[in-house]
């Protein structure tokens, strides 16, 4: 199978004033049509840098790609101009940050803001949109969608803005999304929900889901492929099974015995996967402590 989005020796550095950071070094990374993959690992690990490289937003001035190919569906991104990446945000690769607030813009309606994302990928008149903003309204179950359509962000709860971001980000039906921790922000019932809105759009959209996580509930929850990730670089990758179960990387085999609820037992695996207790995302976080990767 041809994998859809395929990362080949990624490198990435930060030049700053206390010099070279290697944030992402040498990473290989695959996401199948279709496919859940979770990229893990502790807090400053490399994993945001790793998926705003594959939008072309890493920003400011002291970011260099040093190495590597960012292929999608076979066309290396890293080679697009900035018109042929606006296409590809949005209309191809669709993101959902951690962030709802910060995503939406305070002074537009949600309407507005989604017509405006159809409109800009899609050349429709203006009640084709309405209807395209309405039908992602209701794709990702936002109560009283005609209504809220005339809503501004902060009328919403914290869990309603995130699905508006994931409606955004669904709009143009894009083969691929991004959720960089997607749920970190929000309580954790309301986590739940979300992750569980992932997993209906997997099914019913085949839409692939990258997901960038330090929390391996998610992993377990949502996710079918898991890759690890520490200190700029891949430590391991495989099935949710392998990963969860059998670890093989000594870092891993660590992450995984400080999360001992999720050893599961042959019981416990009997149990449908949606009523596990052992799933509840609260406890399971691993170590936020991620050390830095600097260079002078
Ligand atoms: P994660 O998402 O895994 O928590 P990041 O990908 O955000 O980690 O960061 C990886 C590394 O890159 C960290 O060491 C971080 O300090 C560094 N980094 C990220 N953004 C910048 C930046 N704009 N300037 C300098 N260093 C950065
Ligand atoms: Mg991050």
């Amino acid at each position: 199978m041809t994998a859809l989005l395929r990362i080949e020796d990624l490198s990435v550095d930060f030049h700053t004033d206390g010099g070279v950071v290697h944030a992402v070094e040498n990473v290989d990374l695959s996401v199948e049509p279709g496919e859940i993959r979770g990229l893990v690992g502790e807090s400053g690990s490399g994993k945001s840098v790793t998926s705003l490289s594959v939008l072309g937003l890493l920003g400011s001035g002291r970011a260099r790609i040093s190495s590597g190919r960012i292929l999608f569906r076979g066309e290396n991104l890293l080679e697009k101009d900035q018109r042929g990446m606006r296409k590809i945000r949005g209309g191809h690769i669709g993101l959902v940050s951690q962030n709802a607030l910060s995503a939406l813009d305070p002074s537009f309606t949600i309407g507005a803001q989604l017509v405006e994302v159809i409109r800009l990928h899609q050349n429709v008149d203006a009640k084709t949109a309405r209807r395209a903003a309405l039908d992602a309204l209701e794709l990702v179950a936002l109560p009283d969608a005609v209504r809220r359509m005339k809503a501004y962000p902060h009328e919403l709860s914290g869990g309603q803005r995130q699905r508006v971001v994931i409606a955004i980000a669904l709009a143009c039906r894009p083969e691929l999304l991004l959720a960089d921790e997607p749920t970190t922000a929000l309580d954790a019932t309301v986590q739940k929900q979300i992750l569980d809105l992932l997993l209906d759009i997997n099914r019913e959209l085949g839409t692939a889901i990258l997901i960038v996580t330090h929390d391996f509930g998610v992993v377990a929850h949502v996710c079918s492929e898991v890759t690890v990730m520490r200190h700029g670089r891949i430590v391991e990758t495989g099935t949710r099974a392998d990963i969860l179960e059998r670890p093989q990387h000594p870092y891993t085999q660590g992450l995984m015995n400080a999360v001992p609820k999720l050893r599961l037992s042959a019981a416990e695996r009997a149990i449908p996967r949606s009523s596990r207790r052992l799933f509840e995302f609260s406890h399971d976080s691993i170590s936020e402590g991620g050390k830095s990767n600097v260079s002078a």
